[in-house]
């Protein structure tokens, strides 16, 4: 029996010259920047959510304008600050944080000056759809992408549609916007992915409990959240979003990431809203080797943008989609402004990171830390928190290094 390919067997049912894949901050607010700085062509957004973002997967925690200028580098505070005016409205807030407390291994290590916004995300993220629509972008929710073919210069994609059944989409420019990993980049072969000890497996929920309304609260303990941290957002109406992230290359040896979320909940005094709780996997292991080929593109997670040392990934995830954004609409190059403006941060991330594993991953060696050095300790977290692109936090990661192995 001949066995054709799946996107021959469908009819092209719409053309375009843009096909974004993914509403979430990185397609949504792509889509949103290229109609409303007139794109010469149509613009196409897809997601395989019915609802527009629902549910949310997400601590929803946004750092306010000025918690980030004094440590990131002026060009990219200059897109963060454009694509924060640009979609967060007074509205979206839901609650203003003022401070962070860190607890390590049981103890509260100190509390940190930390003005963050706690945010309604999908309201948010639904504004830029709305937006994008009113600019004239098309739109297709309940539609999920689900294999993609270069064919004649263009590409060709497959989709299942819950109200139009299977048809094809061909379209000049491609966008994979939708997390990772992308059916674009699982399609085209575009990155090298990502390995297990570069993945981040979270869980999400809300949740009732005894904490202060202005004051979000990260818990570091390799034995509640191996490789990863777990977080208490207050939404400022006595619920919390609450979550743990655990590395993905143990997250499943003799345990599950659902158990630590339960272990979590009953040592922190949670009461959980639903019984459901969800999960995701995020990337935190720095950018993708390439970021695009040949007119298809990656943004957002699906291109690595999470923030490596502290799992942040709205604000990243809309800065790759203004750098792309800005390069289709002007005729220059997504990878090399990506290296300019976004990579050097990302690199030293990725770097902090690897540095604090050996900690991260084993309770004593972060006991032992702890009590060599626990200002050190604590300035290092707070900076790595903050993205910190200083020179005096590097000097302190590389002098701490040596250290940290030597305990570990
Ligand atoms: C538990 C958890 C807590 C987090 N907390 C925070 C936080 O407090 N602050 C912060 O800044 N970041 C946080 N992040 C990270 C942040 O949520 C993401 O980095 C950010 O949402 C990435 O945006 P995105 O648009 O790239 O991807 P997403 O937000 O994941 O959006 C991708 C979209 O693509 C759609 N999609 C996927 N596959 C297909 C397909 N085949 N076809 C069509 N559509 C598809 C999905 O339905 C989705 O709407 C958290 C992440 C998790 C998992």
């Amino acid at each position: 029996m001949l066995i054709l390919p799946i996107a021959v067997l469908c009819p092209v049912v719409l053309n375009t010259d843009v096909l974004i894949i993914g509403g979430g901050p990185a397609g949504s607010y792509l889509a949103r920047y290229l109609v409303k700085n007139h794109f010469n062509g149509d613009v196409t957004l897809i997601d395989k959510r019915s609802v527009i973002y629902a549910p949310v997967i997400c601590g929803e925690l946004l750092p306010s304008e000025d918690l980030l200028r004094p440590w990131i580098n002026k060009e990219l505070y200059g897109v963060l600050l454009t694509t924060l005016r640009e979609t967060l409205h007074k509205e979206f807030i839901v609650n203003n944080i003022k401070e962070l407390n860190i607890i390590i291994n049981d103890r509260v290590a100190a509390t940190m000056p930390f003005r963050t916004y706690l945010i309604d995300k999908g309201a948010l993220i639904r504004n830029i759809v709305e937006e994008a629509v009113n600019y004239g972008a098309k739109v297709r929710f309940g539609t999920t992408a689900l294999k993609c073919v270069g064919k004649d210069n263009e590409y060709e994609c497959v989709v299942h549609d819950r109200q139009g059944g299977e048809y094809a989409i061909r379209t000049k420019v491609i966008v994979g916007a939708d997390a990772y990993p992308s059916i674009i980049d699982l399609s085209l072969g575009i990155t090298n992915g990502f390995n297990p000890e570069d993945l981040i497996i979270a869980t999400s929920a809300r949740a009732f409990g005894k904490y202060d309304e202005d004051k979000a609260v990260i818990i570091m303990d390799p034995d509640l959240a191996p490789g990863g941290f777990a977080w208490i957002f207050p939404r400022g109406d006595g619920i919390h979003n609450i979550g743990v992230g655990v590395r993905n290359n143990v997250a499943w040896i003799g345990n599950n990431p659902l158990n630590y979320h339960e272990e979590f909940t009953r040592r922190f005094g949670l009461k959980q809203l639903q019984r459901s709780v969800l999960m995701k996997t995020i990337p935190v292991g720095g950018l993708a080797n390439r970021y695009g080929t040949d007119n298809a593109y990656l943004i957002g997670d699906a291109v690595g943008s999470v923030i490596p040392t502290n799992g942040a990934g709205i604000n990243p995830a809309m800065i790759t989609a203004h750098l792309l954004g800005e390069s289709m609409i002007h005729g220059t190059n997504y990878t090399k402004l990506m290296n300019r403006v976004f990579k050097p941060l990302m690199d030293r991330m990725v770097l902090f990171r690897r540095v604090g594993d050996p900690l991260l991953m084993n309770r004593k060696a972060m006991e032992r830390a702890m009590k060599l050095s626990s200002r050190l300790m604590v300035s290092s977290i707070y900076d790595a928190t903050l993205s910190s692109m200083k020179l005096s936090t590097l000097i302190k990661f590389l002098l701490g290094y040596p250290l940290i192995r030597l305990i570990s």
